[in-house]
């Protein structure tokens, strides 16, 4: 057996609550494979009633960082010592770095995100934005389009009132002035506000698996060749409502791309080397197969 396997220098990895189905160990341990580093990425599927001395036990034995997830993303802030503007704002995170016993908390989830736009900024800035869903994602693909890039209004519509005024509420503190909230049930003209948008972003779970036959936008001749359609969804890949965009020639891009880029951001974090993102893709394709 490879020597590699009874030592390592450094040791990262994902706190959340469940997460044994986990694609970031792969992301990881890959990336730390193509760099010949000796470092190992784990999973901690801790529960709640545990995350705290969990997360001071393993800093005490040395973790290098780590990422959090559901249901961490919040109750990781007191436990930091510092937070980087974005997660302090968005008041999430999913990142963790430490350095000299200081634990700094980021948010990779809006920076990645922001990163699988920079192709599509020009189209992007200065256009209409429709963003489905009030939740956790949602708050931070809303601040990626508000800080990093230049939309002209983005409207944000969920069926859930209390989250749409709790991200209302958090977003008020950003200091913009182009985001519109609404329920579902209360939006007038929503099919015109389709057609005039150029980008639609599903930050729902509407069409994962189990339901892939759901789509957050039902009739396709709502789309066209001008949209850029986002769904946040990677399992499956290819959501039915990227189906729909591609088959109106919109520009489909699906969730897999935020999920590697904001491990991307969270592997530069801790070791200063970029992620192999293209080798990534290829074995996450092959992990989530067409499920
Ligand atoms: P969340 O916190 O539960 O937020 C989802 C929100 O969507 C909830 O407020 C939910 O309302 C609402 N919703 C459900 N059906 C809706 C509909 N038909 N119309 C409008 N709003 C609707 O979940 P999340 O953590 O933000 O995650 C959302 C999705 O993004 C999930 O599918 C997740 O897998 C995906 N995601 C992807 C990435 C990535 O890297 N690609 C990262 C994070 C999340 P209720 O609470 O009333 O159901």
């Amino acid at each position: 057996m490879n020597e590699k396997f009874y030592h390592y220098s450094a040791f990262c990895g994902l706190f959340g609550y469940p997460i044994k189905h986990s694609l970031s160990p792969l992301m990881h341990n890959l990336s730390f494979d193509h760099h010949n580093m000796d470092w190992i990425y784990l999973l901690f599927d801790v529960p709640p009633e545990d995350f705290e001395k969990s997360v001071i036990g393993l800093k005490t034995a040395g973790i290098r960082g780590f990422n959090v997830t559901m249901p961490f993303k919040e109750s990781i802030i007191p436990l930091l010592d510092n937070l980087d503007e974005g997660s302090e704002k968005i008041g999430a995170v999913n990142t963790v770095n430490i350095v000299d016993g200081e634990m700094t908390g980021y948010n990779t989830d809006h920076s990645g995100f922001y990163k699988t736009l920079e192709n599509h900024e020009d189209d992007i800035n200065e256009n209409k934005i429709i963003l489905f869903g009030a939740g956790g994602a949602a708050k931070a693909v809303l601040y990626a389009l508000t800080h990093s890039l230049e939309v002209e209004d983005v409207l944000v519509i969920d069926i859930d009132e209390k989250k749409i005024n709790a991200l209302k509420a958090n977003t008020e503190s950003w200091g913009v002035h182009n985001i519109s909230f609404s329920i579902s049930e209360n939006i007038i003209n929503l099919n015109e506000k389709i057609q005039e948008a150029k980008i639609i972003i599903n930050a729902t779970p509407v069409g994962m698996t189990p339901n892939p036959d759901n789509s957050i936008i039902e009739d396709i001749n709502l789309l066209t060749e001008k949209h850029i359609v986002y769904d946040l969804v990677y399992k499956p890949q290819k959501t039915k409502l990227l189906q729909m965009a591609e088959n109106k020639g919109a520009v489909a891009i699906g969730g897999l791309e935020m999920l590697i880029y904001q491990g991307a951001d969270a592997f530069t974090i801790w070791t200063g080397r970029e992620m192999p993102v293209d080798k990534v893709r290829e074995k996450f394709k092959e992990a989530l197969g067409n499920g």
